[in-house]
């Protein structure tokens, strides 16, 4: 099968990936024996699948730091303490100091972290409520997914 160069650049992208047949693959590889410019651009279009997959890879790794469920959960959390904020807001405080379990020094540095982070997202803008109290709620709330803070 004889190839001029501009099929052969056509075919690079699928050589590198491996996805040609062989027979095709052959007449790509003896192309480039024979053509010093084929070559130098295999090589360029290696060096750029490079990084591209250096790319994906660090892609992915950024999802995997990613904690969107942790935020949405927190979102989602800030959302219910503002609607029913009016309603307990004559009998929570009472309340709340007697059955408040304790939280470790841990929990509530996790609860200062997410304050911060919600304050980035201006989360709390509209809320009443002062950081102090939200950070008490925070840790009640970070307690309840890592299990009992005692
Ligand atoms: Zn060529």
């Amino acid at each position: 099968m004889a190839m001029n160069c501009a099929t052969v650049k056509e075919w690079i992208p699928l050589y590198i990936d491996g996805l040609l047949s062989p027979e095709v693959e052959q007449s790509v590889r003896l192309h480039m024996m024979t053509c010093p410019d084929c070559a130098h651009w295999l090589d360029e279009a290696r060096e750029m699948a490079e990084i591209w997959s250096e790319m994906d890879r660090d892609r992915s790794l950024q999802n995997d730091i990613d904690v969107p469920d942790l935020t949405a959960g927190v979102m989602a959390y800030i959302g219910k303490l503002e609607n029913g904020r009016r309603e307990r807001a004559a009998t929570v405080t009472m309340a709340r100091r007697r059955t408040m379990p304790r939280t470790s020094w841990v929990h509530y540095g996790v609860a200062a972290c997410l304050t911060v982070i919600l304050v980035q997202f201006g989360v709390f803008e509209n809320l009443a409520y002062g950081i102090t109290e939200i950070n008490g709620h925070m840790s009640n709330t970070v307690s309840a997914w890592f299990g009992p803070g005692r």
